[in-house]
């Protein structure tokens, strides 16, 4: 028997991290997952503590189990239906809330939410009335993730072409970072927040491939970052874990996008923090104390796309902690990672340059 129940929306690979968290806390996991196998598996099926229901996410039978079983339920995904959440909160804690997924759903309404918070954005159009600048980038508002749903627009007749395309759409400056950032905090049910050192992030199309923790900042920096996100989860009455991917722009923080959940720049937590983002947002969830966010070791996670290197050679690697996914390979998808721990500068550049020589994409 459990100590507690608790539903995800979504049973992939963040779900899956989840439950390895919280099963040493006594949590056993619901998750309705709409994408199985023919065996009815997803990334989070094949632990003890899980129980996958092969469902849509507005499957009323699907939710009614969630709610009659579950102590608390949250996501794994912020593209779920707002209904949903909403059903479920009249019925079960649901934390994050629907209001604060729904704001993070539609980037015109997220842009909106980060500027209420008093927090930077680039220009985008709407607010800044019809931007048509170039070049630009257009991003459709809603469903848009690893860089899929936008394209960059180099004159004015690609711009109107691809506003119709993806419409509806925003259209947004183009910010000549000098490096992508990220902060992921939690927030507990008591308003108390624990806030992650800041990291950094290299995209490759859209796509991230390594988080490197910490990210060498300032104290400045650092607590800029805090304020925004403590801000913006306030605002949001958020609880549970968030992040803030950022653009460092000659130092001063611009907010790119925000995650209503555990995020790809806080895998390395796991290894690398006192308490890890995954076990955090349980711990929130379920109305329990937060744990400490504080770096234990410097790491570096790199993300294993669209295929997986040879597994003996990941498992050779020195310092390294290799997860998979359990996902099937296909061109740009996420199927794993590897975290490597280091406190000597030196080894970790030259372990990381190693794993990277290993990837296949
Ligand atoms: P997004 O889908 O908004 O997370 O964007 C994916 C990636 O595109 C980001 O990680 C950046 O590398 C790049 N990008 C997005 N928005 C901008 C922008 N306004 N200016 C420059 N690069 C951007």
């Amino acid at each position: 028997m459990a100590d507690y129940t608790l539903g995800i929306l979504g049973g992939g690979q963040l779900a899956r991290m989840m439950a390895i968290a919280g099963q040493p806390l006594g949590v056993d996991v619901i998750a309705i997952e709409p994408a199985v196998d023919e065996y009815g598996r997803c990334s989070a099926s094949g632990w003890s503590n899980v129980e996958v229901i092969p469902a849509r996410f507005d499957d009323t039978e699907a939710l009614a189990t969630l709610a009659r079983r579950c102590d608390a339920v949250t996501v794994e995904t912020e593209n779920v239906p707002v209904a949903s959440l909403e059903w479920l909160a009249a019925r079960v804690p649901t934390r994050p809330g629907a209001a604060a997924v729904a704001a993070t759903q539609d980037r015109l309404v997220e842009k909106r939410a980060l500027r209420a918070a008093g927090i930077l954005t680039a220009p985008f159009d709407e607010v800044d009335r019809y931007l048509d600048q170039v070049p630009a980038l257009v991003k459709t508002r809603t469903g848009g993730y690893d860089g899929k749903g936008q394209r960059f627009v180099a004159d004015l007749a690609a711009l109107s072409e691809a506003r119709e395309e993806l419409s509806p759409a925003i259209v947004e400056g183009l910010v000549p970072f000098d490096r992508e950032l990220s902060i992921v905090a939690a927030r507990g049910l008591d308003g108390s927040i624990a806030a992650y050192p800041l990291v950094e992030n290299i995209h490759r199309a859209g796509i991230l491939r390594r988080t490197t923790a910490p990210a060498n900042v300032s104290d400045i920096q650092q607590e800029h970052a805090v304020a925004m996100v403590s801000s913006l989860m306030e605002q949001l009455d958020y609880v549970g874990v968030l992040a803030i991917e950022l653009f460092d722009v000659g130092g001063q923080l611009i907010a790119n996008e925000v995650a209503p959940r555990v995020h790809n720049s806080g895998h390395w937590t796991i290894e690398g923090a006192e308490t890890s983002q995954f076990e955090q947002h349980v711990r929130a969830a379920l109305g329990m104390p937060l744990g400490s966010a504080t770096l234990r070791i410097p790491s570096v996670m790199i993300n294993l796309i669209g295929a997986c290197p040879d597994p003996r050679e990941i498992a050779a690697a020195k310092n390294a902690e290799w997860h998979s996914y359990a996902k099937a390979p296909r061109p740009g998808r996420k199927i794993g990672h590897i975290t490597i721990s280091c406190d000597d500068p030196v080894e970790m550049a030259a372990q990381v340059a190693w794993c990277e020589s290993l990837l296949l994409e």
